[in-house]
C-alpha cells in the first residue's frame, strides 16, 4: 500500500482498522491505547514481543523529572513534561494491571570536588523551567537534613537539592499493562511482526511509532546509545531517584519496587546496540558505590543497552504527510516524561483527520492544517512533510 494513498472514511470496510500503529514500544502502545479510548478501531504492529523487550522503553529508568531535565533540555520539553507528569496517574488508573508510580521527588547530590557542576545544574534548571514549576519545586537540603530526607545517604553529602514534585514509574509494568489493556479492549495486535519501510498495512490512517526503526524514513533521526545496570539491593531503601552530578559521568539511581534499582545511564553518540562495555559498567557501578558503599553487596540482575531515538534539535515531533500517514518520533531521553503530552497530541490530530475524512465531502484538502495546528498548545510539535 502506498504511504500517500488518500484516507478513506473510517467505516468503509469492516475488517480494515481505522488506524494502524507501527511500533509497539512506549509511544505506539500509549497512542494505541488513547485512540481506542477515543473510539477508533486500532491495529498495532510490533517487531518484538508483547512485553516490549525490543523497545528503548524497556531499558529506560522511566524517571518523570521535568525540573531535573530542565538542566539539559529546552523549555518546551520542561513544559510538555510537566503536563505529562500530571497526566500519568489517570492514564495508569485506566489500565487493567498494576503499574508502580510514585511522586516522591528527585534528589540531586554531588561530591564536594564536583560542586561546580551543582552551580551549572542550578543555573540551567532555572533558565529553562517556568517560574510556576520552580516555585515550591526546589528545596535546598543541608547535610544534616539529608538523614531525614533520604536516610540511606545520611552523612554522605554536605548538601543537595530535593525536587519534591517529580515522579517515576515502572516502565516494564507499564508496557505490559498497556499490552493487556489493548488486548482486553479488542485491539488487533500483531506482536513479532516487522513492518518494512513503505510496506504499510491497510488502514484509514497509519501512525509510525517505530522509534529508531523509522530511520529509513526520517533520515535525520539518530540513535543515542544508553546503558543501564539493574541491581537487586535489599536493605538500602532509597525513597526516590537520586541524581549524582559529575563532570564526566553523571548518573542516577532509580529505585523500583522489591529493592530493584536502575543505575544509568551512559549517553554515547553511537547506534551500537552491542552489550555494555566494561568501562561503562565500571563507571555506573563505581558511581553507585560512591553514593552508598552498601551497593557493593547488591546483585547485578541485568546489564542493558538500547538507543534513544533523537532528532537533530532533540525535540519530539508529530509529522503528517498531508494524506494518511503520521509519524511520532524524537522522544530522545525524555520519552516517559513526554509521552502523555506527545501521544495525546498525536491522538488529537488523528481524530481530527478521521473526522474530516468522514465528513460528506471529506478529502485530504478538506482539513485545515494550519488552523488546526495553531489551535494546539504546542504547535511547534507538528510538522508537515
Ligand atoms: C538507557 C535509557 C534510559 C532512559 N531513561 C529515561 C527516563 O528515565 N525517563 C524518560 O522519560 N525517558 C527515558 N528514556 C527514553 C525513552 O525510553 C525513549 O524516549 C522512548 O522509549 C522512545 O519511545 P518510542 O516509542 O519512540 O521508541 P521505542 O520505545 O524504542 O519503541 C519503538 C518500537 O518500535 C518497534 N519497531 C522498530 N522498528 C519496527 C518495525 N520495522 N516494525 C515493527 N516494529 C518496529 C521496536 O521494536 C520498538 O518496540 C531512556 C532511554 C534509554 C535508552
Amino acid at each position: 500500500m502506498s504511504a500517500t494513498a488518500a484516507i478513506s472514511p473510517s467505516r468503509s470496510a469492516v475488517s480494515r482498522p481505522d488506524i494502524a500503529v507501527l511500533g509497539g514500544g512506549l509511544s505506539g502502545r500509549l497512542l494505541a491505547w488513547q485512540l481506542i479510548g477515543a473510539g477508533a478501531r486500532v491495529a498495532l504492529y510490533e517487531r518484538g514481543d508483547a512485553d516490549g523487550s525490543s523497545a528503548a522503553g524497556w531499558v529506560a529508568a522511566a524517571m518523570l523529572a521535568p525540573l531535573a531535565e530542565a538542566a539539559v533540555a529546552e523549555p518546551s520539553i520542561v513544559e510538555m513534561g510537566a503536563v505529562g507528569l500530571e497526566r500519568w496517574p489517570a492514564l495508569i488508573d485506566g489500565l487493567p494491571e498494576h503499574v508502580f508510580f510514585q511522586r516522591n521527588g528527585t534528589l540531586v547530590v554531588w561530591h564536594q570536588p564536583d560542586r561546580a557542576e551543582a552551580v551549572m545544574f542550578d543555573r540551567r534548571m532555572r533558565a529553562n523551567a517556568p517560574p510556576e514549576l520552580l516555585r515550591g519545586g526546589v528545596e535546598r537540603i543541608s547535610g544534616a537534613q539529608l538523614k531525614d530526607v533520604e536516610p540511606a545517604l545520611a552523612g554522605r553529602f554536605q548538601e543537595g537539592w530535593l525536587l519534591p514534585n517529580e515522579g517515576q514509574l515502572d516502565n516494564r509494568q507499564l508496557l505490559r499493562a498497556l499490552a493487556a489493556g489493548l488486548a482486553k479492549a479488542g485491539a488487533d495486535l500483531h506482536w513479532n511482526t516487522e513492518i518494512a519501510e513503505g510496506e504499510y498495512p491497510d488502514a484509514g490512517l497509519v501512525i509510525d511509532c517505530r522509534g529508531l526503526g523509522a530511520r529509513e524514513a526520517l533520515t535525520q533521526l539518530r540513535g543515542v546509545r544508553g546503558e543501564v545496570v539493574r541491581i537487586h539491593a535489599p536493605g538500602i531503601g532509597l525513597r526516590r531517584p537520586v541524581r549524582l552530578l559529575h563532570p564526566r559521568y553523571p548518573i542516577y539511581i532509580a529505585p523500583k519496587e522489591n529493592d530493584l534499582y536502575v543505575i544509568g545511564a551512559t549517553e554515547l553518540e553511537s547506534e551500537d546496540m552491542s552489550p555494555m562495555t566494561v568501562r561503562s559498567a565500571l563507571e555506573l557501578l563505581s558511581a553507585a558505590h560512591s553514593l552508598n558503599p552498601a551497593f557493593g553487596e547488591a546483585r547485578i540482575v541485568e546489564l542493558n543497552v538500547n538507543c534513544r531515538p533523537a532528532l537533530p534539535d532533540h525535540l519530539p515531533r508529530v509529522q503528517w504527510d498531508g494524506a494518511r500517514l503520521l509519524r511520532v518520533n524524537g522522544l530522545y531521553r525524555h520519552g516517559y516524561l513526554l509521552a502523555p503530552a506527545v501521544t495525546g497530541e498525536a491522538c488529537a490530530l488523528a481524530q481530527a483527520l478521521m473526522q474530516s475524512r468522514s465528513a460528506p465531502s471529506g478529502s485530504a484538502d478538506a482539513f485545515d492544517w494550519e488552523t488546526w495546528r495553531a489551535s494546539r498548545p504546542w504547535p511547534e510539535l507538528f510538522r508537515q512533510a
